[in-house]
């Protein structure tokens, strides 16, 4: 069986998987694992293979480290690269700027033009290069490639990409929407046209990827035309944690009045905001279970989170002018029925109406007589990397 090796580099931690790119996104990896506590005095490095888990504790001093572990790890469990057919290391990257608008297979070259645009990502970039370059210096003769959260969002319109302030000063500073989640939302709205047995060029969608972080994506024959996060994946909805849509005044005042400096308003708006900030949790299986219980609070980040959801449906229909579908997806989208029915409740005059009996147990949860199509559709972007992985390899090896 033909594997790819898929990398998710952060700061202190690097997620992978070890897929098969020809499986179906609700199928288990045939490993996966997770570096963590990288720099610390003790990190932890776990792996799930073959229906077990695993687990070593030791000093992780850097990614390169951590990476050799992680195979040391896999290896004993026969899972290591050597052990298996690795044919590509897909590697998801969160930034690639105006730059990148699809996947490259990563060469030297590359990873300088990924370090031009580390400043459009000063948090998330420099850990991607890294783990791309430790990798590659593990795995010297696999291809190595980079697929970009912002790719898909690559072509946006001018007027859904530009914001309206100083062009001077935007165009220098590369301030610009760029949106990210891209791989969930082509996938994703990719098997929407074939679920739903039309070309993917014939349909116009909304795709909602609701996990801790969320964003949206209006899809006119299939080319995404507007997208909710923007120039940092901190805008647009209501998320787990992060606040999404702000006032960017709140931003100023916070710093002259309550003296805040930026690095701290940049945590409480990624960390302390969202769903969390109202109500103390940001799962959605917790915040039920306190709305259930009668807690106000949680109930508040609720009806937030909702009607800054419902604002951008609405806003997306009427960009798209005639919409097919309505798909929800990732974490919250896929498990949480109250969402999907709240998300669209009372939206019959516009031709969506979901059906309860099928909501929570149907791929298509719209009624037969529903003129949009409102669908349930599991995201897997390490399966949607590994696929651009293997196929831009191959394409590079020919
Ligand atoms: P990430 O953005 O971290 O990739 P996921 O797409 O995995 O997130 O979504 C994680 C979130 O999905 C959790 O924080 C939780 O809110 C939600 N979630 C997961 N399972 C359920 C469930 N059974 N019911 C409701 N919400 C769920």
């Amino acid at each position: 069986m033909s594997l790819v090796l898929v990398l998710n580099s952060g700061s202190s931690s690097i997620k992978f998987q070890l897929v098969d790119p020809t499986s179906h996104a609700t199928d288990e990896p045939f490993a996966s694992g997770l570096v963590e506590q990288i720099g610390e005095p003790s990190g932890t490095i776990t792996l799930k293979h073959a229906g077990e888990k695993h687990r070593i504790e030791a000093p992780i001093p850097d990614h390169a480290a951590g990476l050799d572990l992680a195979f040391t790890l896999m290896s004993e469990h026969k899972c290591g690269p050597k052990d298996v057919e690795l044919v590509a290391v897909g590697h998801r990257t969160v930034h690639g700027g105006l730059l990148f608008n699809s996947p490259e297979v990563i060469t030297d070259e590359i990873v300088e033009l990924m370090r031009d645009l580390i400043p459009l990502a000063p948090l998330h970039n420099p850990a991607n290069i890294v783990g791309i370059e430790v990798a590659r210096e593990l795995l010297p003769d696999i291809p190595h490639v980079a697929v970009f959260d912002t790719g898909f969002f690559h072509s946006l319109p001018p007027a859904a990409a530009l914001y309206a302030i100083d062009a001077e000063t935007a165009a220098e500073h590369g301030v610009r929407r760029y949106g990210f989640h891209g791989t969930s939302h082509e996938y994703v709205s990719h098997k929407v046209a074939d679920i739903l047995g039309r070309p993917y060029e014939d349909i116009n969608q909304i795709t909602l990827h609701l996990g801790n972080g969320a964003s949206c994506a209006a899809i006119k024959g299939g080319r995404p035309i507007d997208t909710s996060m923007g120039m940092t994946p901190l805008a647009g909805l209501v998320m787990g944690t992060r606040s999404g849509d702000i006032d960017p005044g709140i931003v100023f005042h916070l710093h002259r009045t309550a003296g805040m400096s930026i690095d701290e308003i940049d945590a409480l708006l990624n960390k302390r905001s969202g769903v969390k900030g109202i109500s103390g949790v940001n799962d959605f299986r917790e915040l039920r279970a306190l709305i259930d219980e009668g807690n106000q609070d949680a109930w508040l980040a609720y009806n937030i989170y909702i009607h800054q959801l419902r604002r951008y449906i609405g806003s997306y229909m009427i960009a798209l002018g005639r919409v097919d579908a309505i798909t929800f997806t990732a974490g919250v989208g896929e498990n949480a029925d109250f969402v999907r029915e709240d998300a669209l409740a009372g939206l019959e005059m516009y031709g969506i109406k979901i059906d309860p009996a099928k909501n929570g147990r149907e791929q298509i949860i719209s009624t037969d007589d529903s003129t949009i199509k409102v669908l349930v559709v599991p995201t897997n972007e390490e399966l949607a990397i590994a696929r651009y992985a293997k196929t831009k390899s191959e394409a590079a090896q020919s």
